[in-house]
This record gives C-alpha cells, structure tokens and sequence, in this order.
C-alpha cells in the first residue's frame, strides 16, 4: 500500500464493490477538504442507488459463495487475524491519511491505528467459538437444538470522527462470524476506509465479502437504509441520522444497532485532588477538540469547592496548545468541517445570550496559520444552567459548561436531566456514592476517577437517544448472529 489512497484517476477515489475499485455509475464526485487549510484535498464517489445495489448483491452473492460459506471457522479466524497483521504493519500510513481527513491529532490517530490489531485479533478468536446448545423437548426419542449462525449482509454507516476505530469493533466481529458486510463511509472523512479495503483485498477476503460505497448520506446512505436485502443496519453517528435510519430500515423491517450522540456529565465533588479532576475534564471534553461522542461538556461541581475548580479549570485551559495535527507539542487540533465552526461558534453566542460566560475560550484563533483552518479555541463557560441550549443540545467541539450543586441527590437530578445517556463521570474519593452514582446514573458508561478509558473487550452502548445494541466483549457475537431452532424425531 501506498501512502496515498487508491484512486482510480487523479486525485478520484473508487467505490470497492466485488473486491475492485470501480468508477461510480453516474460518473459524480464530490469533493473532501483538508481542515488544517480548508482547501481540496481529494474527490469522492457520489454512489447512488445503483450502485449501492451492486455492493449490496455483492455482499449477498458473497455470502452465498461456498469459498466463504464453508470456510472453516478456523480458516475464518486466521483471514481476520492476516488482516490484523496487515493493519498493524501500515498503521502510520492510516493514520496520516485519517488525520489529513478529519484533523485529529497524529498523535491520536497513530496510537488508534497501532492499537487496533488487538482488536481485530481478539474478535478473530469468536470465529470458532460460536456455539448453539440443546434444549430439552416434552417427548422422548427427540433432539432439539439451537443453531447460531451469520445472519447476512450488515450494513455499516460510520461518522468522520475515528472512522476506523469506530468500524473495526464492528467490522471484526461481522467478518469473524461469517458475515458479509457493505460500509457507507463518512463524506467528510472517507480515505482511510478505502484504504482498509485494499489491505482486506490483499489480507485475501473472497470478492464482495466487504463492500464500501461512499457519497454523501442522502444519496448513498439512503439508498443503503432503504435496500431490503440488509440483514442489520449498524450506525455510528448523530441521533437525527439514527432517527431517519432506524425510521428507512423499519419500512423494510430490518434490526438496527445505534450508536449515537451525547451530553455526558462530569461531576466532581470536594473531596478529590482538584488538579487530578481538572486533568480529568480537560481530556475528557477537549480531546479530539471535542469531537467524540463521549465528550464530558457538562461539568457539575460541589458547592463549596466550585470556585477552586473554575479557578483551575480556566488555567489548565488557557494552556492548552492548539495546532497543526501533525506537530508533536499540539493539544488540539482544528474541527474536521467548517459546517462544525460555525455550529459551535453559534452555541457559544446563544450561552452568552442565555446568560452564561466565557470564562477562557469563546473564538476561533486570529493568527497566521491557525486563522485560515477550522480551528476554535478551547472554551470554559460558566454560570451555565442545564436547561441552556448549549447544555442540552451535543455541541460536538471544544466546549464545556459548568456549574455548582450542592447535594447528592440534586447533582443526579441534573445529570440525568438530558434526552441523552452515553456516558458519564465522576471524581470522589467516597466509593459508596461513586456506586450510588453509578447506580443511579441513566448512561451506558460510567467512569470512576477516569474518563475516556475504553476496552473493546466490555460491552458499550448508549441509553436514551444516544442509541441500543452494544458493541464490544462476547456481546457483538449475539448482536451479529441469529439463532435458528432443529428438531429431529429419531
Ligand atoms: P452524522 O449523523 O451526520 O453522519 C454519520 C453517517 O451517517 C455519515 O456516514 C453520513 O453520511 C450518514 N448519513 C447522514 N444522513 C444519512 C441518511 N439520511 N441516511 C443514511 N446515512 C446517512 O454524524 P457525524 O457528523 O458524521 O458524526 C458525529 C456524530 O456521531 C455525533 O453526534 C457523535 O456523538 C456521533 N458519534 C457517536 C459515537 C458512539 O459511539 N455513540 C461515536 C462517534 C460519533
């Protein structure tokens, strides 16, 4: 592999369907731009009806094909695991080609692809450990029993934000359980997708055991949500697509796993070492410039220590560095779209109209370089309320808001008052109200003294609008098989 992205002419990219790069039907490209200068960088397939029919029947004949099929589950296993090796000998090259696409940290994105072969060989080990068991039957001389087996074509639709991260807990698993998968990409961040299609191609997959369309989501993703022959959709992105997806795919009656948005609270209470917990927020809000769906950009502090916080909070932020992705000393980088500048410079002012503050933050920086990509200053808004629309809508940026409680019982209430429920954290010495807060609190996750540790090997998912259906652990072998029940008279 190369360190640029397939293309099949110029700077134009193909979609992969049958185990090639082919042109889109409708010979239309869109283009994707570099965030760090907001300039072109590469151009797209805008795949259409058509030609996500193709990936789809693709995927269908693939995995009717005996050479996929009748893989042994051993076999099976050890394709994954080729796959692993390979995305681990080009890591660094899939990283720079995701920074250069959506602007995250070389940093980030290195250990994200480094990281990523375990993954993919620790789902390669469900491949002959997928299991069916006996029942027992009202008559005698009978043997029943449960099959567990694929179930077909998934569907796969991700976001720009860690597109390969978030597709392999997913991708691995599908592929380790035998079944066939068509990917719909993110428009803004596509590059490093296609990439992994020709390390799948060289790991030895049969044609059309993956399939990726890309284009934008009303052309390609529609046509992908309204195809019946997906046996499961599995989305990562905002609740407003989840809505429309799940909505297009109950039409056709097909099954959906959602992973969606968030406005995960953070609460910190007196008694923990305020610069640890400052350290805390600050990674687990501004990291990826705010751009993860777990991002903690509520911030409720006890009463009596809230000034304290603030205090050290603005100060920590006011030396975070921001800058070029690639350069080693940076903090945070730019945001991927200029769509995502505007809507978070837009929420800031409707807080400082709703009558919080910019504590440190607020603007995007004016200087050289800086002034001319997609960047915002990390931002500290206090006197925030949580019925603010800032508090309660997912900002997606650098942002976060705090305010005082000054109970137990108060600080669950405004944690939980959210239509989200993907994450949450908290920073205590007390163990018995860590459990309490964990028991009480409506999110999929719950960090205690962390935020932001993650273990493909645990089942995650969100509560509420932020989704259902969880990724991760022994879990996803449910998620991505289907049981069918045998009876034999004997
Ligand atoms: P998005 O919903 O705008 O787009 C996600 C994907 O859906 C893209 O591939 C897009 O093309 C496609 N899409 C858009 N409209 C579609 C339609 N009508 N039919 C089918 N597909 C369609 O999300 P985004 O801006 O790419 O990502 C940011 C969002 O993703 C945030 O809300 C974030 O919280 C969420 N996210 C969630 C998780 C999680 O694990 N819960 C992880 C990462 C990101």
């Amino acid at each position: 592999m190369k360190t640029t992205v397939k293309t099949i002419e110029g700077s134009r990219q193909g979609l992969f369907i049958g185990g090639q790069f082919v042109a889109p039907m409708n010979g239309r490209y869109i283009d994707s731009f570099d965030p760090t200068t907001g300039e072109r960088w590469y151009e797209l397939a805008e795949a259409e009806a058509d030609d996500v029919g193709a990936a789809v029947s693709s995927a269908q004949a693939a995995f009717r094909n005996p050479a996929w099929r009748r893989m042994t589950q051993t076999d099976r296993g050890r394709l994954v695991r080729r796959l692993a090796d390979l995305v681990l000998e080009h890591a660094d090259e899939l990283a720079d080609i995701e920074t250069r696409d959506n602007g995250k940290l070389l940093k980030e994105t290195r250990a994200q692809m480094r990281a990523m072969p375990d993954a993919y060989h620790y789902f390669a080990g469900m491949a002959d450990k997928l299991q069916g068991e006996t029942i027992p039957v009202n008559k005698l001389d009978m043997l029943n029993f449960n099959l567990r087996e694929p179930i077909g074509v998934v569907g796969m639709i991700t976001p720009w934000n860690s597109p390969l991260m978030l597709l392999t807990g997913t991708l691995a698993p599908c592929l380790a359980i035998g079944n066939t998968v068509v990917i719909k990409p993110s428009e803004h961040a596509t590059a490093s997708t296609l990439a992994l299609a020709e390390l799948i191609a060289e790991a030895g997959f049969p044609a059309g055991v993956v399939n990726v369309v890309t284009g934008t989501g009303t052309s390609a993703g529609e046509a992908l949500t309204r195809h019946p022959g997906i046996a499961k959709y599995v989305f990562t992105g905002s609740t407003a697509t989840g809505r429309r997806i799940a909505a297009n795919a109950a039409e056709n009656l097909i099954p959906c796993s959602m992973e969606l948005g968030g406005k995960s609270p953070h609460v910190v209470f007196a008694d923990v070492d305020i610069e640890h917990a400052v350290n805390g927020v600050v990674s687990g809000v501004f990291a990826a410039a705010g751009q993860t769906c777990v991002a903690g950009s509520r911030c409720f502090v006890e009463a009596s220590v809230y000034d304290r916080f603030v205090e050290a909070l603005v100060d920590r932020t006011q030396r975070i560095r921001v800058g070029h992705p690639t350069v080693d000393e940076t903090d945070i980088g730019p945001l991927a779209l200029a769509d995502q500048l505007s809507k978070v410079e837009g929420y800031v002012a409707s807080g400082v109209k709703e009558g919080a503050r910019v504590a440190v933050g607020g603007k995007r920086p004016q200087s050289g370089e800086l002034g001319r990509g997609w960047y915002f200053e990390p931002t500290v808004m206090t006197d925030a309320q949580n019925d603010m629309t800032f508090m309660r809508d997912e900002l997606f940026g650098p942002v976060v808001g705090v305010m005082p409680f000054s109970s137990e019982e108060q600080m669950i209430e405004l944690a939980n008052d959210t239509r989200y429920g993907l994450a949450s954290g908290i920073w205590t010495k007390d163990i018995d109200r860590a459990l309490r807060f964990a028991n009480q609190i409506e999110a999929g996750t719950v960090w205690i003294n962390t935020y932001r540790s993650s273990s493909f090997m645990s089942a995650n998912g969100g509560f509420k609008e932020s989704g259902y259906g969880r990724r991760g652990g022994f879990e996803v072998m449910r998620e991505f098989s289907r049981l069918k029940n045998v009876i034999i008279d004997y």
